[in-house]
């Protein structure tokens, strides 16, 4: 398995695959080997990945020129690239259950997919059971939605299924732009099908014939493989008319976003999908009244949807029995930063951040932590001392931060707190639409106030002004962008004031 996602396609994986398939021709073992081309295994800081199945032997950073030794090894020669442990916590303390497929089958092959059990979820709800039992079991199993606000998944498509119409949508949205998160295009990418799975047996529950999936257009590799799994779909008769030979239909089109952080927003998204500018409105009505096309709209983004086919084809009781009372089930990380391991990580919710950092991401290189910072632009940083937190939607509320999508970026103690918290200002007053004065401006005046501290030429009176606007911001702004943006300044002003103090003005 050569891992062909983005990540190791950075690195060179395609040459790295050309190398393996001339080495398997050249020593002539092609009838007992095969080299396929793989989503994401994870590891992403140590591609490019080369795992042989059955063995479970990874290696690691593996380049054209290794390549080659790596297929004479299994006719024992000497494999010159370095071996990877594949029962190192970074996976062993793993709970795969969206990602069960990735690095393991090739996202361009729905028979890859087939064969695992793909799209067995979508014939036993089409056959099986009626909507109202697909809501409940989603229901049932307490999944929560992944983008980041974690609204229950089944209470949304329980509010959307009761809608009246006759037209309904389904929306998944991959419109991840957090600085440091992957996730969603490391799903896509790597297991597209799974995805295509979810939005179908969400279509078939609500009432909807007609999914669209919003990818950003930095995602080039996700967005082939999805057109690539949609024309498979259609060809197998599991997308569009009469799927599986039910009088079910659904169809799947693909919207490519232009790069706005503001079109994740779900008002934004439907506007951008209409063809209009990407700007959010007020709620409610909310999208499941009056959604896209002012049709009740379920909208989900991809991990959400990747959850789906599992809790139907294992049952909720079998999901809800991960996790904790109130975050069932397993949560995808994008674990970057001051971090020896760095990549994805598939985490059963309630797990501590310091298992998290510490024994699967190994700590930081010759160092100690300082914060690690969650939920992106809309997130806050937590210091070292709350390492003990457990990792679940409401505990890192508490503490001043949040899940998000996923993002979770360690610092160590070289990183001045003040500077994350102007980068992340920095990005929200770029990602601001401007359709309401407190984010519009209110970004701009925080990032200088940020800008002023760094220069040492505030005094504690900005602070406080800085400290009141932010709360300002926070309560007025209309959409989730406006309303989050100041949390990793008052994270930081919580549990990190000190390093603002000590930048302020000295008297002459
Ligand atoms: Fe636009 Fe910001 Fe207002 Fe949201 S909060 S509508 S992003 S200006």
């Amino acid at each position: 398995h050569c891992c062909t996602s983005t990540g190791c396609q950075a690195a060179n994986s395609l040459g790295v695959k050309e190398n393996l398939d001339k080495a398997v021709e050249e020593t002539g073992m092609g009838d007992r080997v095969e080299v396929v081309g793989v989503g994401c295994m994870g590891f992403c800081g140590r591609g490019p990945l080369v795992q042989i199945d059955p063995m479970d032997t990874l290696y690691e950073e593996v380049t054209p020129e290794t390549a080659g030794s790596i297929i004479h090894a299994l006719n024992g020669g000497t494999a010159e690239p370095v071996q990877g442990d594949s029962q190192h916590p970074f996976f062993a303390r793993q709970m795969r259950v969206v990602r069960e497929h990735s690095g393991k089958v090739d996202p361009e092959r729905i028979e890859d997919y087939i064969a695992l059990g793909g799209y067995q979820a979508l014939h036993k709800v089409l056959y099986e059971m009626t909507p109202e039992t697909v809501v409940q079991e989603v229901s049932s199993s307490g999944l929560r939605g992944r983008g980041g606000g974690g609204y229950p998944t089944g209470l949304k498509w329980a509010t959307v299924a009761k809608m009246p119409g006759d037209q309904k949508y389904v929306i998944c949205n991959g419109d991840e732009g957090d600085p440091g998160a992957f996730m969603d295009r490391s799903i896509l990418e790597s297991d597209p099908h799974l995805v295509l799975e979810g939005m179908a047996i969400a279509g078939y529950a609500i009432g909807a014939t007609h999914g669209y999936i919003y990818v950003r257009a930095e995602y080039p590799l996700a967005i082939k493989r999805l057109q690539k799994a949609i024309q498979q779909g259609k060809k197998y008769g599991i997308l569009g008319s009469q799927v599986f030979n039910s009088p079910f239909d659904f169809k799947v089109d693909i919207r490519i976003g232009a790069g706005a952080f503001v079109c994740g927003e779900e008002t934004a998204l439907i506007q951008s999908i209409e063809g209009g500018r990407g700007n959010p409105i007020p709620r409610p009505p909310y999208p499941a009244e009056k959604g896209l096309w002012q049709c009740p709209t379920l909208i989900n983004n991809v991990e959400t949807f990747a959850n789906i086919a599992n809790i139907i084809k294992r049952g909720a009781e079998w999901y809800s029995s991960i996790g904790t009372e109130k975050s069932k089930g397993t949560k995808i990380f994008a674990l970057t930063g001051k971090i020896r391991n760095n990549g994805l990580i598939e985490v059963p919710m309630g797990i501590t951040l310091r298992e998290i950092v510490e024994e699967m991401g190994g700590g930081v290189p010759d160092g100690e932590v300082k914060a690690v910072q969650t939920g992106g632009p809309s997130g806050g940083c937590i210091p070292a001392s709350l390492l003990d937190t457990t990792v679940d939607y409401d505990s890192l509320i508490k503490i001043g931060s949040m899940m998000g999508s996923g993002g979770m970026v360690v610092m160590d103690k070289e990183t001045s707190m003040v500077e994350v918290a102007r980068f992340y200002m920095e990005f929200c007053r770029g990602e601001t639409c401007g359709k309401c004065v407190p984010c519009r401006t209110g970004t701009v005046q925080l990032y200088s106030f940020l800008t002023k501290i760094l220069k040492g030429q505030a005094t504690a009176e900005d602070i406080e002004k800085m400290e009141a606007l932010c709360y300002m911001v926070k309560d007025t702004s209309l959409c989730g962008l406006g309303m989050t943006a100041p949390n990793p300044v008052l994270s930081t002003l919580r549990y990190f004031k000190e390093e603002y103090l000590e930048l302020l003005k000295q008297p002459q």
